[in-house]
């Protein structure tokens, strides 16, 4: 795994139809990419998605799924003390019927923490609002678009983690 870096920032990666800055991108392997989210769920909710542009999890090779899992525990396992959590949540939406929103694999990555939601499941609603234009409940409008610098400004800091973490 290499961590992407700041200075190819004007490169754009494929996230469905969305177009996502390298600036937006904190690590990446031949096969994966891990993004920072427009709108987190908790601190630190982040997107690991396969570089090739497909829409559902049986369309990913053997070596894709194998890159995209990987990778997925990697940043969690880096992440989840980053963010002063204690678990992690991972979870896949595949299909619009399974709540996916943007027609591309990806893997969301959310570090827990005792009593972050009243109800536990409430984790997973709100995943699934999270790629909605609509603000559908009054939850959802608790969680902020964040803008382009903010994004940029996680990005930086999730890669110089992801290097600092490299060989432990
Ligand atoms: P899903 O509903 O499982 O398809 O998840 C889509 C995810 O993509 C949600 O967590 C959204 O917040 C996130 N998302 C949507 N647009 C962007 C974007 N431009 N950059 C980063 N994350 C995005």
């Amino acid at each position: 795994m290499r961590t992407s870096s700041s200075s190819s920032s004007a490169n754009a990666h494929r996230f469905g139809p969305i177009d996502i800055p390298d600036s937006q991108v904190f690590c990446e392997t031949p096969l994966s990419l891990g993004l920072v989210n427009l709108k987190p769920v908790v601190p630190g909710h982040v997107l690991i998605i396969s570089r090739r542009v497909v829409a559902r999890f049986a369309d990913l090779t053997p070596e894709e799924t194998t890159d995209l899992w990987s990778l997925a525990k990697r940043v969690g396992t880096c992440i989840e003390p980053h963010f002063g959590a204690t678990s992690l949540t991972y979870a896949i939406q595949d299909g619009p019927a399974a709540g996916q929103t943007v027609p591309h694999v990806h893997v969301h990555v959310l570090p827990r923490k005792p009593g972050d939601f009243e109800n536990n499941d409430e984790v997973y609603e709100r995943i699934e609002e999270s790629g909605e234009a609509g603000e559908r409940l009054d939850l959802d409008a608790e969680r902020v678009v964040r803008t382009a610098n903010e994004m940029a400004q996680e990005a930086r800091e999730l890669r110089a983690l992801l290097d600092a973490s490299r060989g432990t």
